[in-house]
């Protein structure tokens, strides 16, 4: 989600901070008793140097405030359901993502967050209310407060509610957004904790480490937390620092950042590969037709480039293949289907070429491997061309499955300048 802000983007940011300009900062200590006076001057300390890094006058004063962790799980929870499409479709969504291999069958994604939030989140800012939350035990430093007003500057200018809004569920393009915002807020800060060393830090540096910091993820370092569930979170701060350091490099500057808040990346794949966003290699929209008598789609959603890789990461894909498999990426559709014969996973997905295809289906096949014995259900491939689909139900179900996936509808990108190159290029190097 986009407010959230957390310590693993700010390890990867003391590590390169020192590595370019001394020490990091001192770590977390219990707040004064002013809390609520010392975290409204830091607002006077930090808007002047947001807008002298954007390029932006704030419209607004921002109001910042300590709050408690019940209190901002709550707000948090509220937005994450809206998100979602609804919050009757947590619990859908909580099962799509275990036959993923994201979460654990029979958790709640709604719990699962709210705990791996509770040791992982400092500040926030909340584009609904427009305020900034400091949460119990986090620095109360210049340097958050950069973030999160570069969060309240950038939303003040670009309206991100208007753009929450239209997801409902769209996992790419929630992914999208956040790294755009949260690269951003990660690029300012991390400029100010550099004293704008950052901009001089070769972008494969910032590469080698955002893949370091991935690695450790996907090793299980945060806790009880789905490493793969984890990996999507911080991929927003890792991956979005890299996309926004691409655009804030380029000779525009800060007008490119502008203009992509204006018109934000259509998917992760943009963010991963920051030429594909400045030439607008639109994905192919996928989505499944109306299903078959008897079959009802609980929950439906695009997966893109980015989760698509994860999904291969959490199913034991090694990290390069999975990358690579995911490269090719245009276009997906997975969904969480009810047949007769209980509930079934289907994922129709399109590639930039065949090669790309193919690719991606051994891959696939590893992560969904056959599974034979009582009561497993099948698993069912099918490439036609560029298209991948996959479902996975029992015997009896599985007609019924591939029958919707067939129908689904395809809208091919307008393609300027001709069909995208072959391939992309896999950034797990
Ligand atoms: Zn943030």
């Amino acid at each position: 989600m986009i407010p959230a802000r957390s310590r693993a983007a700010a390890v990867l940011l003391a590590a390169a901070a020192a590595a370019a300009a001394g020490p990091p900062p001192a770590a977390a200590q219990e707040p004064p008793a002013d809390d609520a006076a010392v975290v409204s001057r830091l607002v006077e300390e930090a808007s002047p140097l947001v807008e002298k890094a954007r390029g932006l006058p704030f419209k607004a004063k921002v109001e910042a405030a300590p709050v408690s962790f019940e209190k901002f799980i709550d707000r948090y929870m509220v937005e994450f359901e809206r998100l979602l499409g609804g919050a009757e479709k947590a619990a859908p969504a909580s099962r799509l993502l275990a036959r993923l291999g994201v979460l654990e069958e029979g958790t709640d994604v709604r719990a699962v967050i709210g705990r791996f939030l509770q040791g992982n989140i400092a500040a926030n800012y909340d584009p609904v209310t427009g305020k900034v939350s400091f949460l119990p035990g986090a620095a109360r430093s210049v340097q958050l407060m950069v973030h999160e007003l570069t969060h309240a500057l950038d939303d003040q200018h670009f309206d991100m509610k208007a753009q929450m809004a239209s997801w409902k569920g769209h996992v790419d393009r929630m992914l999208a957004y956040g790294a755009l915002a949260e690269g951003d807020a990660e690029s300012v800060e991390y400029r100010f904790m550099t004293k704008g060393a950052l901009a001089n830090q070769p972008l494969e540096q910032l590469r080698t480490m955002a893949d370091a910091m991935a690695a450790a993820v996907m090793q299980g370092k945060f806790g009880a937390t789905p490493p793969a569930l984890a990996l999507a979170f911080k991929s927003q701060y890792l991956e979005g620092l890299l996309f926004a350091e691409a655009l804030r490099r380029t000779p525009e500057g800060e007008k490119a950042i502008d203009a992509a808040f204006r018109a934000p990346p259509d998917s992760t794949e943009q963010v991963l590969h920051p030429e594909k966003f400045l030439a607008r290699e639109v994905p192919t929209a996928v989505a499944l037709g109306a299903p078959p008598e008897g079959t009802r789609v609980l929950m439906e959603t695009t997966l893109g480039e980015l989760a698509s890789r994860i999904v291969l990461l959490a199913r034991g894909v090694e990290k390069g293949e999975a990358a690579a498999a995911a490269a090719g990426w245009a276009g997906d559709a997975a969904a969480l289907l009810a047949l007769p014969s209980g509930e079934a996973l289907v994922w129709v997905t399109v590639w930039d070429t065949e090669a790309d295809a193919a690719a991606f289906l051994e891959a696939a096949m590893k992560a969904f491997p056959e599974r034979k014995g009582e009561g497993a259900p099948a698993r069912t491939f099918v490439r036609r061309e560029r298209r991948v689909e996959f479902a996975e139900a029992g015997l009896d179900g599985l007609p019924a499955a591939l029958a919707a996936a067939k129908g689904a509808v395809e809208t091919p990108p307008a393609a300027p300048g001709g069909p995208p190159p072959g391939g992309g290029t896999p950034t797990g190097k």
